[in-house]
């Protein structure tokens, strides 16, 4: 391996190295630096995404959710079972070895686009130097052309209540529980914390969730914020708003966990804790000071719109700058600076990334809500449609929830399209391109979709915009 570059990329998760392989599709002489060890104690590409993150709990979620159905739907639709068991350890095993596989399928892609996988960390040097300190050797100087930080996030923790990896927890211990917790608390019903209390209530743990904003899921459209806690109430998960957790202290059994809300001060006593609290940038040891990438306010790496930091030839991407905490933002990043380091046109439209939420039912939405219209004072249309009315979603017993189109009253532009149902994560994809051509309500209404799908909810809430819905009663 020669020590010259044209570009050098630190951190090999969904950003790093999506990056690393467009730059090497671009016939750049590419490296890529990864500092992940995987549970066998072996050099693991795809960072948090797919060694603890997007996949591991998505797997998990799959799991449990068969789980619970064979429990208690399938009986709805005349299947009946002997006793339905438990076999933890065998979900685990899956869940590792569907990570391993697609784990080894990016060192696959690596070889195959000839991207130099260098095992150990990155450090960036003044000149666009990076110092590689393999995990076992000495430290070896690289040069690059260009350097593309991508070094993700890691778990924040809550001073009052630090991370012991056995009682409290953060995502990753969370995802490796051996045994179902009895009691399970939640710091933070976030994204990670629905998510993973979703995949342990639905195995059977007690679950109640501490959220400190007074709003459910302040970050999605209200009205499909409310219609998902309304469902995961119903599921039992005992979800607390406004709840601020003052202390923890380890008991003999568990944690005790006190908290205040605007009932008064309370105590919860539960068997381990999972704290997803949110995720901070990870820059410590990364940056020698004098290569002169600036931080901001929160701590992530400033960059601009085309993720340039303050030093030259120097690039940021993923969950290490400003923007959602998301995969598909990351890599589509990594994309644009592999472009655009290759002198080809890059771009990313921030406001056109889908977010998903993989519980069920499953939230998704792209664009803006109707709180966020609201509040620029911005004339629009809504239409919803309910999954209660959609033959897909009644023959697969899955039809609670709805989806809404919000269009922009003058020019019916597209703006906002929020979902909660099943398969909300597929069904959005059609609402980002069709807001990425700029599209319309009536361009998705004049849309024919197939017939019985989920999708055609979506046609139905675009159709609802002008009060044309065939299958409601449009008020
Ligand atoms: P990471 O994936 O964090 O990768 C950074 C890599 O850089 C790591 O391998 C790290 O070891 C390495 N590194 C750090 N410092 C150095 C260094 N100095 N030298 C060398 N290597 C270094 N997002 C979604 O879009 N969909 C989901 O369903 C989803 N589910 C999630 C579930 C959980 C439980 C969690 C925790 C996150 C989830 N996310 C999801 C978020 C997603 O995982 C992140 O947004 C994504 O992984 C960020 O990608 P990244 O490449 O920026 O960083
Ligand atoms: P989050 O920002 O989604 O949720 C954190 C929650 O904790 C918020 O609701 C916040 O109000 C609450 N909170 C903060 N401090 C608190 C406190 N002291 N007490 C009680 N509640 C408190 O963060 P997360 O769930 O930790 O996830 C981290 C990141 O990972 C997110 O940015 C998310 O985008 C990403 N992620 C994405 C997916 C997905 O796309 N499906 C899944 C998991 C994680």
């Amino acid at each position: 391996m020669g020590s010259k570059f044209d570009v050098v990329v630190i951190g090999g998760g969904p950003a790093g190295y999506v990056a690393a392989i467009r730059a090497a599709q671009n016939g750049l002489s590419t490296a890529c630096i990864d500092a992940w060890v995987g549970s066998d104690g072996e050099p693991s590409l795809g960072g948090t995404c797919l060694n603890a993150g997007c996949i591991p709990s998505k797997a998990l979620l799959e799991s449990s959710e068969l789980y619970h159905r064979a429990r208690h739907d399938f009986g709805n639709h005349g299947i009946r079972l002997g006793e339905v068991g438990l076999d933890l350890a065998a979900m685990q095993a899956r869940k590792e070895a569907i990570v391993s596989k697609l784990c080894g399928g990016i060192q696959g892609l690596f070889k195959a686009n000839q991207v130099s996988s260098l095992a150990g960390h990155g450090r960036l040097l003044p000149g666009n130097k990076v110092q590689f300190t393999p995990r076992a050797g000495e430290p070896q100087l690289l040069e690059a052309d260009h350097v593309i930080l991508a070094t993700g996030s890691t778990p924040t923790g809550l001073g009052s209540l630090p991370f012991d990896g056995e009682r409290v927890v953060d995502s990753a211990g969370a995802l490796a529980f051996a045994a179902v917790p009895r009691r399970l608390g939640v710091i933070g019903a976030g994204v990670i914390g629905l998510e993973l209390g979703s995949v342990w209530r639905r195995l059977g743990a007690e679950v109640t969730l501490l959220e400190a904003m007074d709003r459910f899921l302040f970050m999605a459209d209200g009205q499909i914020a409310r219609e998902a806690e309304r469902q995961f109430r119903r599921q039992g998960l005992d979800i607390h708003l406004g709840a601020k957790v003052q202390s923890g202290e380890r008991t003999a059994g568990g944690v005790r966990l006190r908290y205040d809300d605007r009932q008064g001060s309370h105590e919860l006593e539960v068997d381990q804790v999972i704290v997803a609290v949110g995720r901070r940038p990870c820059t410590g040891e990364l940056l020698d000071p004098l290569a002169g990438v600036a931080l901001d306010e929160r701590g992530f790496i400033s960059v601009d719109d085309h993720c340039r930091t303050t030093a030259a030839n120097v690039w940021a991407i993923g969950d290490v700058v400003r923007g959602p905490m998301l995969a598909h933002k990351g890599s589509e990043e990594g994309v644009m600076v592999a472009d655009l380091v290759a002198g080809r046109y890059g771009h990313v439209n921030y406001a056109v990334i889908p977010s998903v939420i993989y519980t069920t039912p499953e939230i998704a939405w792209v664009g803006r809500s109707e709180e966020d219209l609201k509040a620029a004072g911005v004339a629009y249309k809504a239409g919803t449609f309910n999954f209660a009315a959609s033959g897909r979603a009644r023959a697969m017993d899955q039809a609670a929830g709805l989806v809404k189109v919000l269009a922009d009253a003058v020019t019916d532009e597209i703006l906002g399209v929020h979902i909660c149902g099943p398969m909300a994560g597929e069904l959005i994809s059609e609402a980002v391109v069709a807001m990425e051509f700029q599209g319309t309500a009536e361009d998705l209404q004049r849309t024919i979709h197939a017939h019985p799908t989920l999708a055609e909810a979506v046609h139905e809430a675009a159709l609802s915009v002008d009060r044309r819905a065939i299958h409601a009663i449009n008020r």
